[in-house]
Formats: structure tokens, C-alpha cells, sequence
């Protein structure tokens, strides 16, 4: 039996940032039809109540129904560490970070992570995740595991470090090489889960690691390949001294086969001039972490950049400091109002779906209310808080009832998500 979630619907037929607000299509009384996992229809209430008389009916009154939120960059790992206190990015990852990360090697302590990450994350309106894991196959395992008992479609992979970490936390060019392909293998594909390869980034990572991933990448051209690049200043200045021999941070991954279509690069805030150029040319995908970037100080992310190549959003939980694509939003508007360009509430909301879908290029499946596209909703109260209904009570428009709440709003603005066409709770 199909079933027909009733509310405020908000699709995308454009991309705001060429179109305008116009790229949206808001239906103030709307329905998504959902049967076998996917929408089958969506439009005016009354029609599709008309049309499929024999449909379960979900009323969500006045809520916004929109596509599920896509977290693009995350180290689920990290979960149990998130908000920790007064560091810049590489004390942070020895303080914090790699002891953590440690955990890992125990198989149950990944499995309890990786549960409470993904309830987390889907209370948050999170329905699809981009994640790092740790060197651990077992923590690949665990949050694969975790996402296909949810119904969810996930991309994760093994994070590569064979330098610049601590013993028990590196693997080898060969090691990351062969369990990477291995759990490659056992995963990508299964269900809704896709692997991602994943070496963390050029400072943990010899030339030889790099190229080892270059390689398996180019065996499984179809999957992804994330990684972070020119986050903060002191660590531009490391990489130039581990690689005297390239031109720039970008050249690092670039001369070892890793920059295409498909690569996801993390954070990407201070770039040269030739690195914009290539990333363009070359079709990347950016990832913008606004909470990470002000909480660890990184800096101010080219909101610009958006107009030329694939851009997602993402909390870059831990480094994050919050699960919530939410309050994401909410930083990456701040992060633009200091580069002095207010992104519009469709931008936004733009960024943590359609955006983020394209950046995984995964747009024809998530990111957006459309016959065909797979059933991942997020349902919004828009009056969750008494402060965030006293602030919508004059709202003329959907853009005026919805910013306070990407503004203010928490888990609490998250009625329910539908998972694969089914409700989580
Ligand atoms: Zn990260």
C-alpha cells in the first residue's frame, strides 16, 4: 500500500545559485507520494488525495516536508570527542583525535559508535552520511553494518594514514592498499552503501601511500575518493615541507592520480589560484564544514566557488562542533555574512540536499522530492521552540517561516525522517 505524507513540500527544479529563490517549488498544502522505497508522486494535497484514495495517510500538518539532509563530510569515529576544548587542527588531531581513534581496533566499541552516530545523525534529519572511519577495518565494518540495518544509504571507507601518527594508528602503503580493496569489495554496491576511498590527508600520508590509492582508484573508477585539502595555514605550511616537489597542496593528490570527477575534497578554504583552476577543470566535488572551520579556526570558506564546481555541506563531526545540518546552515550564512554575501534561505537548504547529493554525485537518487527519486524526508517543525515560533508568527513567505528555524533550530525542529520509504519513528 502507498503511502502519502501530507504538509508543506519543498523541491528544487533549478539550482539557486545560477536561478534564484525560483529554483525552488514550495506547495503550502502538499503531498509526497512514497511506495516501494521511492516517491512516486509529489504535488497539490488534494489531487494525490483524490488520485490514490486507497494510500496510508501521514498528515504532518503544517511541517516541511523536504528531502532528507546529506551530511557530506564526517568522521564518525570522532562522536564520543565532538566539542572538545582550545585546540588548532594538528594538537587537536594528537590531543584528541588519534587517541580516540585508537578505540578502534576494538570491534565493539566501533559497533556502539557507530550505532550512536547514526541515531544521532538521523534525530539531527540526517538521512545520508559521507564518513571517515579510522585505520580499522573493523570500524568500516561497523558503521556499514550499522547504516544497511537502517535502510540508509551511506558512503564510507578505510582512513589511510601511514606516517605523521602514532604506532597502532598507521598502516602501510601496501596494508592500506589491500584492506581498502578488500573491504571495497565486500561492500560497494550492497543495498545502498557505497565505499569510499579514503586516505586522510597528504600529512598523513607518504607519496607512496598516495599513489597506492592513486591505483586502487583507478581499478574502481566508479567509486568516490575523499580527502581534505588546505584547511588551515600552519598545515599548508607542513605539506609544502613534506613535498618540496610539488607546486601546491592540491599537486599532492593530483600527481598521484587522485584528482578527477568523484574526488570529494574536505574544507578547501585557502586555495591558490592555480589550485581553483584545476579543481574546476578537473570536475571536483568541494565540501564546505563551516562549524569545523570557525570552532578549530580554520577560516572563511569561497561561498563563490558554488557557481563553478560541485559544493556540499557538512558538519565535519567531530572537528565539528555539532550533528546538526541545521545549525551547518546556520554557520555556513555567517561564514558568507563575513565574506560580506548573504546566501538565501534556498541556498542553504539547497546545500544540505541537492548540494550535497551533487557533490556525492548521487543527484539522481537523494537530495530532492521527485517521482523517482529515492523516499530519504526530513519532516521540519517549523514552531519548534517557543523563540522560533514567536519568530515565524509574521512570515509572508516560506523563506520567512523557514530561516529562524535554520537559524535556531536543533533536533528538536525534526519531527520524523523517512529512511528508503519508511518512517524511523
Ligand atoms: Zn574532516
Amino acid at each position: 500500500m502507498p503511502d502519502l505524507l501530507l504538509g508543506q513540500v519543498l523541491s528544487f527544479t533549478a539550482d539557486p545559485f545560477e536561478a534564484g529563490e525560483t529554483a525552488a517549488h514550495h506547495e503550502s498544502h502538499g503531498a509526497v507520494l512514497v511506495e516501494g522505497g521511492r516517491i512516486t508522486a509529489t504535488g497539490p494535497a488534494e489531487t494525490l488525495r483524490a488520485r490514490h484514495p486507497q494510500a496510508r495517510i501521514h498528515d504532518y500538518g503544517r511541517c516541511l516536508i523536504t528531502a532528507g539532509f546529506i551530511d557530506a563530510h564526517v568522521h564518525y569515529p570522532q562522536t564520543a570527542m565532538i566539542a572538545s576544548w582550545g585546540k588548532r587542527l594538528i594538537d587537536w588531531l594528537n590531543t584528541y583525535t588519534f587517541p580516540e581513534e585508537m578505540r578502534f581496533a576494538d570491534p565493539a566499541y566501533a559497533a556502539e559508535i557507530a550505532d550512536r552516530y547514526l541515531d544521532l545523525a538521523t534525530a539531527h534529519g540526517t538521512t545520508t552520511v559521507c564518513t571517515y572511519t579510522t585505520i580499522h577495518p573493523a570500524s568500516v565494518d561497523a558503521i556499514f553494518t550499522a547504516a544497511q540495518s537502517r535502510g540508509m544509504r551511506i558512503y564510507a571507507g578505510k582512513t589511510c594514514m601511514d606516517r605523521n601518527a602514532p604506532e597502532g594508528l598507521r598502516d602501510t602503503a601496501q596494508s592500506a592498499y589491500d584492506e581498502s580493496k578488500r573491504l571495497l569489495e565486500k561492500w560497494h554496491g550492497q543495498d545502498r552503501l557505497s565505499y569510499v576511498i579514503t586516505p586522510r590527508f597528504s600529512p598523513t600520508s607518504t607519496p607512496e601511500q598516495l599513489a597506492a590509492m592513486g591505483a586502487l582508484w583507478r581499478e574502481y573508477p566508479d567509486c568516490l575518493m575523499q580527502t581534505h585539502l588546505s584547511e588551515q595555514v600552519d598545515e599548508i605550511a607542513w605539506v609544502r615541507d613534506l613535498f618540496p616537489q610539488s607546486r601546491d597542496y592540491l599537486d599532492t593528490y593530483e600527481s598521484q592520480g587522485l584528482l578527477r570527477e568523484g574526488a570529494l575534497y574536505g574544507h578547501a578554504i585557502h586555495l591558490t589560484e592555480r589550485e581553483k583552476s584545476r579543481l574546476i577543470e578537473a570536475g571536483a566535488s568541494l565540501v564546505h564544514c563551516p562549524t569545523s572551520n570557525t570552532f578549530i579556526g580554520s577560516g572563511l570558506f569561497d561561498m563563490g566557488l558554488a557557481r563553478h564546481l560541485r559544493v556540499g555541506l557538512a558538519t565535519d563531526t567531530g572537528g565539528g562542533s555539532s550533528f546538526s545540518m541545521l545549525h551547518t546552515m546556520a554557520a555556513a550564512y555567517e561564514i558568507a555574512q563575513l565574506r560580506g554575501h548573504a546566501l538565501h534561505p534556498s541556498q542553504l537548504i539547497w546545500l544540505a540536499t541537492v548540494g550535497s547529493a551533487r557533490a556525492l554525485h548521487a543527484e539522481t537518487r537523494i537530495g530532492n522530492i521527485a517521482p523517482g527519486m529515492e523516499a530519504d524526508l526530513t519532516i521540519l517543525d517549523l514552531a519548534s521552540t517557543p523563540a522560533i515560533e514567536q519568530a515565524t508568527r509574521r512570515a509572508q513567505t516560506i523563506w520567512e517561516a523557514l530561516f529562524p528555524t535554520i537559524m535556531m533550530g536543533d533536533d528538536r525542529a525534526v519531527r520524523t525522517v523517512w529512511i528508503g520509504g519508511k518512517p524511523l519513528r
